[in-house]
């Protein structure tokens, strides 16, 4: 799997009126230019990468009042004019693009949005109407996008069944594609979608935030540098109880629209975590499901997933998810000379890494994990501006599904089974 690069220690930060990292602001609330700066250059003070300290590692603080003297950013590169950035479109405005996609804009250097599709008008006029994006479509007219050259990446956050299509109506509108995960619900469609990409000479890039993250990228450098030694353990947790009467939780409860419960929602970070810590494809696989009878939540998806993998230089890896148990995101690592643990490991804005080595325990500072978002979405503008590679593409993605699939299968078959 392609490896993920050092982080910048001082990516630039900036927003515009519109966007906020904790939600809306309404355009035209003085001084956001302003806020924005002082909020960069607060960034930049927490970004003291490498540095093991005993603090409570808290995200730094950042000012909400404008600020006075924004000079000091002018030292740092500003964001590329927003004609010089790379367009995205956004399919589906739901929890996820609300919550975390759109307001990350706010940070991004190199990419814009122009775009809403949804199949709600009103909220896409809505939400158009305060972050400045007049072009909105809905699912039936997608395929208009062909004809707006404003639009280079289309981003598909939909159910995960719905990934496929949306992804390969874009790219054969001519469009770069930015897929959420799962990529898809079937090794077929992760196919389809690598080969559209190839026909149509576009870029296929799957949303692995992980790879981005400050403290999980902190982590891989430090295990690269051997800080705990040779790895030879990775263990994950990921859970949190299915909620029914949370909207985003419907369509997760059902196979059609999810693929699978919460091996394919969550139980997925922990398994690309553990290919992007080692560095290697696993061999081998054996799983375990537990399904509680009677829970209605659980009438077409599977709760909780335990698997291992085993990989060509003696890792293993042991990891689960659940749907059932109150939220845990965590990994740890261990190594000849110590452990890592992140825990969380990833969430969206607070991860912690603690690094235990010869009888002692340290937190590793690093830069605020919300920055995630914004460094993911540049990411894939910088690969596709510069036909760079890109840390996690369609591949990446297929893998997962390849493997998720084989987990499936030891947990159906009682015995490992080959990778
Ligand atoms: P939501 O249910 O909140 O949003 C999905 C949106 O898709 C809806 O709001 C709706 O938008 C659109 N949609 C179109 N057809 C349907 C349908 N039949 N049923 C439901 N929604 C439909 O889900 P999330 O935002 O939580 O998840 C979306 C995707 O993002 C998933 O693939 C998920 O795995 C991924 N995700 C990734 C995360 C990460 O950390 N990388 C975190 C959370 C989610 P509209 O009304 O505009 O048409």
């Amino acid at each position: 799997m392609p490896s993920t690069p050092p982080s910048s220690a001082s990516t630039p930060s900036t927003a515009r009126p519109g966007f906020s990292r904790r939600g809306f602001v309404i355009a035209g609330a003085g001084g956001l230019a302003g806020a924005a700066l002082a909020a960069g250059a607060a960034r930049a003070q927490g970004g003291a990468q490498g540095s093991a300290q005993d603090t409570t590692g808290a995200t730094p603080a950042v000012p909400t009042q404008p600020s006075a003297r924004p000079m000091p950013m002018l030292e740092r590169p500003l964001p590329e004019p927003r004609g010089k950035r790379l367009g995205w479109a956004l399919v589906g405005l739901g929890k996820f693009t609300l919550g975390e996609i759109l307001p990350a804009f706010g940070d991004c250097r190199l990419s814009a949005p122009v775009a809403l599709v949804s199949g709600s008008p009103d909220k896409a006029r809505d939400i158009g109407a305060r972050y400045g994006i007049r072009a909105l479509y809905g699912y039936q007219d997608f395929d208009r996008i062909r004809d707006d050259p404003a639009i280079d990446v289309v981003y598909v956050i939909l159910p995960n069944a719905m990934h496929a299509e949306y992804a390969i109506r874009a790219l054969r509108a001519g469009k770069h594609v930015f897929c959420e995960k799962p990529m898809a619900v079937s090794v077929e469609e992760c196919e389809r979608m690598i080969r559209a990409a190839e026909d149509a000479g576009r870029r296929l890039g799957v949303a692995y935030r992980a790879h981005f993250e400050p403290h999980n990228v902190r982590a891989l450098e430090m295990l690269r540098a051997g800080e705990i030694g040779t790895l030879r353990r990775f263990e994950s947790m990921h859970g949190r109880p299915l909620d029914p009467s949370e909207p985003a939780d419907q369509w997760r409860a059902k196979r059609a629209l999810a693929g699978g419960g919460s091996l394919y929602d969550i139980g997925i970070y922990a398994l690309n975590a553990a290919r992007m810590f080692t560095g290697e494809e696993p061999t081998e696989v054996s799983a375990s499901i537990h399904t509680p009878p009677g829970d209605p939540r659980f009438a077409e998806v599977e709760d909780l997933v335990s698997f291992r993998l085993r990989f060509p230089s003696g890792v293993i890896a042991d990891c689960s998810s659940s749907y059932s148990i109150q939220e845990q995101k965590n990994y740890q690592l261990y190594g000849t000379k110590g452990a890592l643990r992140l825990d969380p490991a990833t969430d969206y804005h607070r991860n912690t890494l603690m690094l235990k080595a010869e009888k002692r325990e340290v937190q590793i500072q690093a830069e605020p994990a919300s920055l995630q978002f914004s460094r993911e979405i540049d990411g894939f503008s910088e690969a596709v501006a510069s036909g760079r590679e890109h840390r996690t593409p369609g591949e990446d993605g297929l893998r997962d599904v390849r493997l998720m699939q084989a987990i499936y299968r030891s947990a159906r078959e009682g015995r490992p089974v080959k990778a």
